[in-house]
């Protein structure tokens, strides 16, 4: 496990005033170099060389450079890494980057300063432990069912890693579970593996909303209060399954997400919102301090009659963000000018530079 002393030591020899965003050409990279841009830092593109193109195709969340790898894994080559640390760079964790590189792999063999706190990324991928987490909030959660044998009502059942709600099934008795399972490990949807990390949760009826949430670092602002820049709900298959009902055939991939819209809650609705997010922050620095720094979002399903049922978190930027460019009808509450979470990134990045504290936000 590498020790927060070894990045502090990498950190000591940049330079603040060349200090770079990095981040891997994927999930939200464009909004990241964008916000980086607006903040007049300097970015490096981590990307495979075949989306080069996709990336210089947007003049204005294009990457100052590119450094060009054959696959998204390659950013872990020790070579690779080197380029990153002589260049002053900061990685921003996001989506694509945990799922491709892992987060034991990155906890373990990646030297590049990374933005927030890296043991945020093993709380979240590991699910026992985020559900301790997000026990110790005092969230409420859905039910988990430890054996399909247990199915008593009606649950989701999910596959391991952040792929989207790809595979997801609802399920409410152990035969359909089993004939479910046997169809898709038939078709080579699902290997045994896949089978034995399955998660079996209750299936909670409601509203979804996914705020997005950033944590300031302790001691870079007057008020290290929580930020809540933007919410949004994802597009999945099943939000349009009213119009194709009776078709089995795409059973597989209801839950897939395949984009984003966005999303406010009945003003009401917002201390809750707020107080869920605060919770989470503070239930992290009780299990591992510092806590949660930066971007983080809550999965929430709403419903009257329970209130805010949380049944995921993603302790780092989501694509949900990349829908406010400009700014959501949040954080124009919070900043005078657009402010996108790529570019509330890069502006404490900015700030910790200015003070010589970068160790205060990367580790
Ligand atoms: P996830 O990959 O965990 O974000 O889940 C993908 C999608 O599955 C979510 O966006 C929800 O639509 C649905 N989902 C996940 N967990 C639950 C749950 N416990 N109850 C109802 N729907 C869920």
């Amino acid at each position: 496990m590498i020790q927060k002393r070894e990045i502090d030591d990498v950190l000591l020899k940049y330079d603040p005033s060349r200090v770079k965003i990095g981040t891997l050409c994927s999930h939200s990279a464009l909004q990241i170099f964008h916000g980086a841009k607006q903040e007049g830092l300097r970015t490096v593109g981590i990307c495979p060389k075949e989306r080069k193109s996709v990336y210089e195709a947007f003049p204005q969340a294009r990457p100052t450079e590119f450094i060009l790898i054959d696959a998204f894994q390659d950013i872990m080559d020790p070579a690779i890494q080197e380029q990153l640390i002589q260049r002053d760079v900061i990685i921003i964790p996001h989506g694509s980057f945990v799922e491709y590189v892992g987060a034991m792999n990155l906890e373990r063999n990646f030297m590049v300063p990374m933005f927030g706190n890296r043991a945020s990324l093993e709380w979240e991928s590991d699910r026992r432990k985020q559900r301790q987490w997000l026990e110790r909030a005092g969230l409420k959660l859905p039910k988990g069912y430890k054996s399909p044998s247990d199915i008593d009502s009606n649950v989701i059942v999910k596959f391991s890693g952040a792929k989207g709600g790809a595979g997801f099934f609802i399920t409410s008795s152990t035969k359909d579970f089993e004939v479910q399972i046997e169809r898709r490990m038939r078709r080579g949807l699902i290997v045994k593996d896949d089978v034995e990390k399955i998660a079996i949760q209750e299936l909670i009826p409601g509203v979804r909303y996914y705020p997005h949430y950033f944590q300031p670092a302790a001691g870079l602002r007057n008020s290290a209060r929580i930020e809540l820049l933007g919410m949004d709900r994802r597009l999945e298959v099943i939000d349009e399954s009213y119009r194709w009902s009776g078709d089995r055939q795409n059973q597989e991939s209801l839950y897939t997400v395949t984009g984003n819209q966005p999303a406010i809650v009945r003003e009401s609705l917002l201390p809750e919102i707020i107080e869920i997010g605060e919770n989470t922050v503070r239930a992290s620095n009780e299990l591992f301090p510092p806590g949660m720094m930066g971007p983080f979002s809550l999965e929430t399903i709403y419903s009257p009659e329970r209130g805010f049922t949380v049944f995921e978190i993603s302790a780092r930027i989501v694509a949900g963000t990349n829908l406010f460019p400009q700014g959501s009808s949040y954080s124009f509450y919070l900043y005078k000018e657009p402010m996108s979470m790529g570019r509330r990134i890069a502006r404490e990045i900015k700030v910790a530079a200015r003070k010589h504290q970068l160790s205060h936000i990367a580790s």
